[in-house]
């Protein structure tokens, strides 16, 4: 089988390394030159896109911010999965809310905002402390802007008034105090049948994940349940085949869907160690039309970003259960550059290999891990 992915960082290389034992070949687009390239050394193929157009037999994405030209040449191949609606919906926030407004999900309340003259009536419904996000094109917390009350208001105006809102327009919504975020990742496959990943916990760190912890601690039947109707209802509306991802906040024993990514996952990663079939095997198998594999996990695993920095020991690798995956990049400020996934049978376990792994790395670039080993150690397994 042959999957030609649009996108070609460490997404579109992990499916790459995730295909060879099954013998599924992966090419990725870079879409900012429109050629063909390998996943792994990124070198153009000799091949153009239109022909590894022909090539393949599935096209994905492994982010949902590809040209809407390019995703209606693949759509019109027929072998787009998961389809065009579903990438546009993740690519878009506007479209976004109105697909979780449309299937009664539960999310934060918003406001769209196509003219900043309409700024002042969303902060007369929602109030003065909100998180004000550009529809389109943000990630890793770019594009977004926080009210604090409203003695930042002017600073705000400004800012916002040199974007083209006509073009972009804001979601605003309410800053939410949330006790966590957990995200369901899940598979859907060709004939409907869904698998999930336990709830992953995420930690956030200037708007940014830092560390994921899964199956999350202390979650209950009624949090399952709740995440898996929402995966499912939005599976099923977009008739979706492959990995999706959907980001939560936990309001009390509630959740609130914050976002949701028509891809494989950064909070999925830790599958690579932690289950059977990591979200790039499952992702693979879903557009191949091939059986999904087991999702299910016997030990607890936790993932942590390397982000902005590349100059640690590798002596690491000495912890047992510590898995380095490292995607190759040149260094920049906030650039993810890799992860770490470390398992064991508890958290009790879990907390004792990250209080290890933090001797190991620079802590201004890892600011939350020996406060999440604290808490992890708490937990009751
Ligand atoms: P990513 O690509 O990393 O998922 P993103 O740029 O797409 O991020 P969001 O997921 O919407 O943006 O926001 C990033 C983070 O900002 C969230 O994970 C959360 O920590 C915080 N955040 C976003 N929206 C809210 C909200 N309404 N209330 C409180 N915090 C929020
Ligand atoms: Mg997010």
């Amino acid at each position: 089988m042959k999957v030609l992915i649009y996108g070609s960082g460490q997404l579109a290389r992990m499916m790459y390394l995730a295909g060879c034992p099954l013998g599924i070949d992966v090419q990725a687009v870079d879409v900012n030159t429109n050629t063909v390239v390998d996943p792994i050394s990124k070198r153009p193929s000799e091949h153009s896109l239109d022909q590894a157009i022909d090539w393949a037999d599935a096209l994905s994405v492994e982010f949902e911010h590809v040209p809407e030209s390019l995703l209606e040449q693949a759509e019109l191949s027929g072998k787009l999965m998961p389809g065009i609606e579903a990438i546009l919906t993740g690519a878009d926030r506007v479209r976004e809310k109105t697909l979780l407004d449309k299937l009664a999900i539960p999310n934060c309340a918003h406001k769209i905002v196509n003219h900043i003259d309409q700024l002042p009536a969303a902060i007369e419904s929602l109030g003065d402390q909100l998180i004000i996000k550009a529809s389109r094109d943000g990630y890793d917390g770019y594009g977004q802007w926080r009210l604090d009350g409203k003695q930042n208001l002017p600073a705000l105006n400004k800012s916002l008034s040199q974007l083209d809102l006509k073009r972009v327009p804001l979601i605003v919504e309410t800053l939410t105090r949330f006790e966590r975020e957990l995200s369901l990742v899940g598979v859907r496959g060709k004939n409907g049948e869904t698998r999930f990943y336990p709830l992953a916990e995420n930690l956030h760190h200037e708007g940014q994940l830092h560390v994921s912890v899964a199956p999350a601690p202390d979650v209950t039947h009624e949090l399952d349940k709740q995440a898996q109707d929402a995966f499912t209802k939005l599976a099923d509306a977009l008739d979706y085949v492959g990995v999706l991802a959907v980001e939560f906040f936990q309001v009390g024993n509630n959740l609130l869907v914050n976002e949701i990514a028509p891809r494989v996952h950064n909070s999925g990663h830790w599958s690579m160690q932690g289950t059977d079939t990591c979200q790039f095997e499952n992702h693979l198998r879903a557009v191949c039309g091939l059986p999904l594999g087991n999702t299910q996990c016997k030990t607890e695993s936790a993932m942590i970003n390397i982000i902005g920095c590349s100059e640690f020991s590798t002596d690491l690798l000495s912890i047992p259960g510590c898995h380095l995956h490292w995607y190759g990049k040149t260094v920049r400020p906030k650039r993810k550059m890799g992860h770490i996934n470390i398992t064991a049978d508890d958290f009790a376990g879990l907390a004792e290999l990250m209080t290890t792994l933090a001797k190991y790395l620079p802590v201004e670039h890892f600011p939350k891990l020996l406060d999440e080993a604290d808490k992890l150690a708490k937990i009751k397994s």
